[in-house]
């Protein structure tokens, strides 16, 4: 009984093991913390979370990635168990304890007699006596590594640098100022209405804030100027400098929130703070990534009202992100062309995002196991979650709804662009007219419904002959 060997214990390698070890296989799984740290990771656990604590929407009627996170549970996701027993309130979306989120994946890991995890960092492409494995090593892929799967595909890694949001003590905000509230008083799971922290400007203070942002202390790369950022995920200093409006229609925006200690006077921003920990003693900023140096952070960020005397858990910062051309280099299920013993799983098959990268980790474990089986791996339908994200690493799918013309691979969120056009049409007994907000709904309601309806007929074939362990 060869393991399976998975490098890289994040997201998508502890997915990857367990859906191998749920199917009889043995696994080493090969994790390099603590022996070697990364720029992000601040502990020894399996599937840390390095930035934001959210998972996203956890809407699967209206939202990609809410469908994402239920094709997961329905296909017995290790990370997405783990996410909802670890849950903090967040309005709609799933955010969770981050500490003990990681500490639950590491102990349920860690309990399965099928599994070793090794702490030692690899520092060269998996030798093909190895047998089928797994290279899950994300966006902050240790040196040596890198430079082996730079070697051996010959194509030059692209890669640039994500943001960090600074996370908030929350016994340091003054609530004189601040009030919770989520943004229209959404009420989502387990939340009431109230899990956002809020704190409001005039319109003097933004226009301060976004000239001390302009001219703020900005931390300085040689490479900065050819690194193509994530529009979701821009630093805010390059929001303003996108044009000093930019913040107040993007993470400032005040459209569904009345200042609690002065509801008649309408806010001009609002810089929201959402809950980090279960305890709630932590928030971070949301979408407050940024690329300014410690010192002006910290400077700056005090001027926002409510935060004059903020203490700072962790400031803002900016990390190297690593992926490989997919399109070119991986087939189907996600093995090198010119190494098939090896698969990509995780963000740096250019995927985005915790989700995403748990899901390409869940779906390359299925994979080897139906392979190690004597089968053809099964691959998921284009119109599930599943299948759309795995197009776009393996086809450098172009979103059906957006401009054809794109040429380069870049890393994607899941969305709907990414599906297969969808037919819909006005509920039967529909008076007067279809407003435009009320057919986009009723198209994401169908995006979302054939996916899941997919998704179960594929888990239902998928397991239909067991996979027996040889
Ligand atoms: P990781 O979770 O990073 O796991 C890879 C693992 O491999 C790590 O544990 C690492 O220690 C290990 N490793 C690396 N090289 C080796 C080696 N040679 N040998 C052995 N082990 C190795 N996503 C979001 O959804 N929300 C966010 O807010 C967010 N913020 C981010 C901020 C930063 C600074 C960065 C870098 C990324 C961020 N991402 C965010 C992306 C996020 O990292 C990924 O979505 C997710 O963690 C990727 O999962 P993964 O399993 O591919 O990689």
């Amino acid at each position: 009984k060869t393991p399976v060997h998975i490098i890289g214990g994040g997201l998508a390698g502890s997915e990857a093991t367990w859906q191998l070890s749920q199917r009889g296989y043995d696994v080493v799984l090969h994790e390099m913390r603590p022996v070697r740290g990364t720029d992000a990771h601040e502990t020894d656990s399996l599937a840390e979370l390095v930035c934001s604590n959210s998972f996203r929407s956890d809407d699967h009627t209206t939202n990609a990635v809410g469908v994402l996170h239920e094709e997961m549970r329905r296909a017995d996701s290790l990370i997405m168990r783990c996410a909802d027993a670890n849950k903090v309130p967040a309005g709609s979306a799933l955010a969770v304890d981050r500490i003990g989120f990681a500490a639950h994946v590491t102990t349920e890991l860690e309990k399965l007699p099928n599994v070793t995890i090794s702490r030692e960092e690899v520092a060269g492409l998996p030798p093909e006596d190895w047998g089928p494995c797994i290279i899950a090593t994300g966006p902050l892929t240790a040196p040596a590594l890198a430079q082996q799967i730079a070697a051996e595909t010959g194509e030059e890694a692209l890669s640039f640098f994500d943001a960090i949001a600074p996370i908030v003590h929350t016994d340091s905000i003054d609530f004189d100022k601040a009030w919770f509230q989520s943004r229209y008083d959404k009420v989502g799971p387990g939340g009431n209405g109230k899990d956002y922290i809020n704190c409001p400007m005039d319109r003097d203070q933004y226009e301060a804030f976004i000239d001390a942002l302009l001219t703020g202390d900005k931390t300085e790369f040689k490479e900065w100027e050819n690194v193509p950022y994530f529009d979701g995920c821009l630093p805010i200093e390059v929001m303003a400098e996108r044009g000093r409006e930019t913040l107040r229609h993007g993470p400032m925006k005040p459209m569904g929130l009345t200042n609690a200690h002065n509801p008649d006077v309408k806010a001009y921003a609002v810089v929201q703070l959402r809950q980090d920990n279960a305890l709630g003693t932590l928030y971070n900023m949301v979408g407050f990534q940024t690329k300014l140096r410690y010192g002006a952070q910290a400077e700056i960020f005090r001027m926002i009202p409510g935060l004059e005397n903020a203490e700072f858990a962790r400031l803002g910062g900016l990390h190297r992100n690593t992926f490989i051309n997919s399109p070119t280099l991986l087939d189907e299920t996600l093995r090198l062309k010119s190494l098939p013993h090896i698969r990509f799983a995780g963000q740096i098959t250019g995927c985005e995002g915790y989700v995403e990268s748990a899901a390409i980790g869940l779906l390359t474990g299925r994979f080897i196991a139906e392979e190690r089986a004597g089968r053809t791996p099964l691959l998921p339908p284009e119109t599930t979650a599943f299948g759309a994200l795995l197009n776009h690493i393996t086809k450098g799918h172009i979103a059906y709804e957006e401009a054809p013309g794109k040429k380069s691979f870049q890393p994607m969120n899941v969305n709907f662009g990414l599906f297969p056009p969808v037919t819909f049409s006005k509920p039967e007994g529909h008076e007067g007219r279809w407003r435009g907000k009320d057919k986009a709904v009723a198209k994401k309601n169908a995006y979302a419904a054939r996916a899941l309806r997919d998704a179960d007929e594929w888990l239902a074939l998928e397991n239909q002959a067991p996979v027996a362990a040889e």
